[in-house]
């Protein structure tokens, strides 16, 4: 924590430190987070909430939320609905300010006829083709318009009807009138508004024509007098446009900031390949716990502490880059050994037969709930005759540093005895090893002074007639290769697939778990982190796997 104050600057904060030394904004900071409602938040939106929101915090100032609902077509009240819910969730506030850009609708009106009437804008009735064939190249200027210099009352009347619905969708469109030979693409002529008859989730059918995201985003920011408005760097190069803008229609100018996107290895965060792979069943929904959305690493197990971690460990980047998603998961795993009760598990069961055990008796072995954290107390786990083990912590034949048990070995079973492994039974006609018999020592029982006695493997355990039936989902990364992204002939993102990204099995938890509520969130001794599922009622137990307690993908991704 202390590190934490010792941190220096990121050059956002360091952009805002300067304008607020020489007062530009009367020493003001006023952020906001713009999501456009066509989708499920991501991780990567995650990073830009909490650099919007900590920014603000930070320097006392403000965070606005501001659907950016410009285009009707894609969005959605239920994408509203859950954005709000996941920021909240991470732990932000917006208080008051709740905005919608299609607020905005008649404002934004006002300014293009401003622009219209200075002559910086035109009604052009080319079609969309025809607009992008005469836009140029970066090595070749556009052409200009034949539309391009209609008299100011023209346009005027032109728009009007526009908007009075009196043309069809595409038939024309509403641009500024800037430069067709500039190097900046996004200064030849852009479009600023066009007609869709289509009606919006907020405003009903108000409107016909719509403007683009690039004539709302800027001025909505100016309304809403926003100080830094930080944006990821694909905004760079339409910063002049902007400018432009809010330059031309004269009003008040915020400034923008860009920073690099949060790109994940193993990881595809487009909405649009998300809503794909919804759409066509790749995943379950957009809270899949494979997906790296917002709702979908909350129901993995995800807690907003682990998520803002990262985003704070990330930091600030002013040139793309990829983010192994380990981090992330290491994020995770820190915050949950320090969180999660620690209960045993068993996923693939073997059972072990103590002979010298009594035959009715049970006894209740005292576990500690968290190693780390002793305020968090113990908890009784009944021991019997009868135990489940891991299939994997016994070898007939043990390997040189197997430690586990095999015949005529000690072990200690955690938080309660040292046993031993006498005999084994095997299943003639498949070789399976099917049940092991062991004997224990009484005086080893766990707090007693032999039960200090040293051997090298510690196993969970669990007593056959408590045991608790579980559906355990192992879930896994969803891609197999490092940048699905990438393009390879013939192949789409959807060919990299993880197969082995769920397998569904039956496990055995011990019964302290029944208390357990959905969203709760445990260490499965030796296994991993594991969370109650959302859909987890009564008898119907499920789990998923949060994450593994160790980085299994290190290796295998050294060898690729
Ligand atoms: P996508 O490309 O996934 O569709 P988007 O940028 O179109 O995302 P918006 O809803 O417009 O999605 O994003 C809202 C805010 O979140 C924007 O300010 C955007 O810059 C930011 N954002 C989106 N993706 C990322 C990311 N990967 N890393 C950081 N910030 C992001
Ligand atoms: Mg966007």
């Amino acid at each position: 924590m202390e590190e934490k104050t010792a941190k220096s600057l990121n050059f956002i904060e360091e952009i805002i430190e300067e304008d607020l030394k020489n007062q530009v904004y009367d020493g003001r900071v006023h952020t906001r987070f713009p999501p456009e409602p066509n989708g499920y938040l991501h991780i990567g939106h995650a990073k830009s909430i909490c650099l919007n929101f900590g920014i603000a915090k930070k320097y006392n100032g403000m965070t606005n939320l501001r659907f950016d609902d410009t285009n009707p077509v894609k969005e959605d009240v239920e994408y509203v609905d859950s954005i709000k819910e996941d920021i909240r969730w991470l732990g932000f506030d917006w208080e008051d300010r709740l905005f919608y850009a299609s607020d905005y609708f008649n404002e934004l009106y006002n300014y293009a006829l401003i622009l219209i009437r200075k002559g910086k804008a035109y009604v052009c009735d080319m079609t969309a083709d025809e607009i992008s064939e005469t836009r140029g190249t970066l090595s070749r200027p556009g052409k200009e318009s034949p539309y391009r210099n209609r008299p100011v009352e023209e346009n005027l009347d032109l728009f009007t009807r526009m908007r009075n619905g009196e043309f069809p969708d595409g038939s024309s469109v509403l641009r500024a009138k800037i430069d067709m030979a500039s190097p900046n693409m996004q200064m030849r002529d852009p479009v600023l508004y066009r007609i869709l008859h289509t009606s919006h989730h907020r405003t009903g059918d108000q409107w016909c024509i719509y403007p683009m995201y690039d004539f709302a985003h800027g001025q909505s920011d100016s309304i809403e007098r926003i100080t830094h408005s930080i944006c990821t760097l694909e905004f760079e190069v339409h910063r002049p446009l902007y400018d432009w803008l809010i330059r031309e229609i004269g009003i008040y100018a915020p400034r923008q900031i860009e920073f690099a996107r949060l790109n994940l290895s193993y990881t595809v965060m487009s909405k649009r390949k998300l809503l794909e792979l919804v759409q066509e069943g790749k995943v379950t929904g957009w809270d899949d716990p494979r997906m790296p959305t917002i709702c979908g690493l909350r129901r993995r197990g995800y807690t907003p502490e682990a998520i803002r971690n990262f985003a704070d460990i990330i930091g600030v980047a002013k040139r793309d880059n990829v983010i192994d998603v380990s981090l992330l998961e290491f994020c995770i795993r820190e915050d949950l050994n320090k969180r999660s009760n620690r209960v045993m598990a068993v996923i693939n069961p073997l059972k072990v037969i103590l002979d010298n055990y009594p035959e009715d008796l049970t006894e209740e072995m005292e576990a500690i709930n968290n190693p780390e954290d002793e305020s968090r107390g113990k908890r009784k786990v009944p021991f019997s005759r009868e135990l489940y083990i891991e299939k994997e912590d016994f070898m007939e034949i043990p390997s040189q540093k197997y430690f586990r048990l095999s015949p005529g070995k000690e072990v200690r079973l955690r938080s309660a005895y040292i046993i031993k492994c006498e005999s084994f039974v095997k299943d003639p006609s498949t070789g399976e090893i099917t049940e092991i018999h062991c004997t224990y020592d009484p005086k080893t029982r766990s707090g007693m002074p032999e039960s200090n006695r040293k051997v090298k493997g510690t196993l969970h355990w669990l007593s056959v007639k408590h045991a608790i039936k579980a559906e355990i989902r192992l879930y896994d990364r969803l891609f197999m290769k490092e940048n699905p992204d990438e393009a390879v002939e013939g192949k789409d993102y959807k060919d990299f697939l993880n197969p082995d990204s769920l397998k569904v099995i039956t496990g055995q938890i011990e019964p302290s778990i029944l208390r357990a509520n959905p969203g709760d969130k445990f260490q499965f001794e030796r296994i991993g982190y594991f969370c109650v599922d959302k859909d987890s009622a009564g008898n119907n137990l499920i789990f998923n796997r949060t994450v593994t307690l160790k980085d299994s993908w290190v290796k295998i991704g050294k060898n690729q």
